[in-house]
């Protein structure tokens, strides 16, 4: 049996270049060679105040953004959290085996929880949400950004004490490990923090040359630049060089490097091949978003058809969970 692999993303903005590089484009490679389920967690999403229609809009527009990206629904299965009722029935019986201390110390938690006035429960459980997500399809790989890597480590967690419990010989659950590409934590617009929906630096993979090029302009480099004349360390540049090194081939990488050195190019060369660099990578992409857009149904039926490939497995591993923790099943197998 081919290894699985599962991953999920939230609709709850544009997809960007940060998920693209350090999630998305590994999603793609790796279809080929796991099993793969890939999922819009707009359960996930609900955790803070939220419009309905607003939410809709943007997970219709996710998996429009993932299609585009390259996620072939033949290959992989593309679906909604919320299609697939299992997730949030695994999650709640994982809350029971989960201890508070592991869920309170989780870094995402503490940062997003002291931004708001009334935490929920569901902001505090998220992480469990997660490893629902995860290990109703039994995976062992996920791949993911670097940010995700401690709750993944709750997830392994979880499959242990759910494991010790109810099925240590031999163990039910696979331990599920992270996937990371070699552009694990893209740096926003900013300079400073991760890019993030929530924090408004990002450039959305479907956005148009001359949108990027607004933010790509004014973006900080190595402050020592102060002039065009002034030589300037790549390595010290937060934006710039880490996304030539993600878009660029690597003769214009070194030429860069060289340029920036030397003072051969100012900062604005520097950023205009990057440009043209970034608009090569995402034309295609925009141009198979366009044809999604204008075919909604098409893509409803594709996350439809997802959902129910989904349910098959995702309905076993409930039905045998519950079977080894004696709770009932209905007799129509749910
Ligand atoms: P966001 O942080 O923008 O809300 P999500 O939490 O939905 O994004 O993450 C979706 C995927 O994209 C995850 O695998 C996450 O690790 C990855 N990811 C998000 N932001 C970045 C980033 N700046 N650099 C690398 N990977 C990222």
């Amino acid at each position: 049996m081919m290894a699985r692999i599962f991953s999920g993303i939230q609709p709850s903005g544009e997809l960007h270049i940060g998920n693209y590089l350090g999630a998305v484009k590994n999603w793609v490679q790796l279809q080929h060679q796991f099993e793969s389920y890939f999922c819009v967690v707009n359960y996930h999403a609900i955790t803070a105040a939220y419009d309905p229609p607003e939410l809709q809009r943007r997970t219709h527009e996710m998996a429009v953004g993932l299609l585009a990206a390259g996620v072939d629904p033949s290959k992989a299965t593309l679906f909604l959290q919320s299609q697939v009722p299992e997730h949030t029935e695994l999650a709640w019986i994982f809350n029971t085996i989960t201890p508070l201390g592991e869920l309170e110390r989780q870094v995402a938690f503490k940062e997003k929880a002291a931004k708001q006035e009334q935490v929920m429960a569901g902001l505090l459980n998220y992480p469990v949400l997660q490893a629902a997500d995860i290990l109703l399809y039994l995976a062992e790989l996920v791949p993911v950004g670097e940010d995700q890597v401690q709750h993944l480590e709750l997830s392994r967690v979880i499959a242990r004490n759910w494991n010790a419990r109810f099925s240590p010989e031999p163990p039910y659950f696979p331990e599920p490990q992270p996937r990371l590409t070699h552009t694990r934590r893209i740096v926003g617009l900013d300079g400073q923090s991760k890019m993030s929906k929530s924090l408004g630096n990002t450039i959305g993979i479907l956005e148009e040359p001359e949108s990027i090029w607004e933010k790509l302009r004014p973006a900080v480099t190595d402050p020592a630049r102060q002039r065009k004349t002034d030589k300037g360390e790549p390595t010290k540049c937060p934006v710039i060089y880490p996304l030539h090194q993600a878009f660029s081939p690597e003769a214009t990488v070194h030429e860069v490097e060289t340029n920036c050195r030397q003072a051969k190019w100012g900062c604005i060369d520097c950023k205009k091949s990057l440009l043209t660099n970034i608009v090569n990578e995402l034309t295609p992409i925009r141009e198979r978003a366009r044809d999604l857009q204008s075919n909604p149904a098409r893509v409803t039926e594709t996350l439809e058809a997802g959902a129910a490939k989904a349910r098959v497995v995702a309905s076993k591993t409930i039905r045998h969970v519950k079977e080894k923790m004696g709770l009932p099943l209905a007799s129509n197998g749910g």
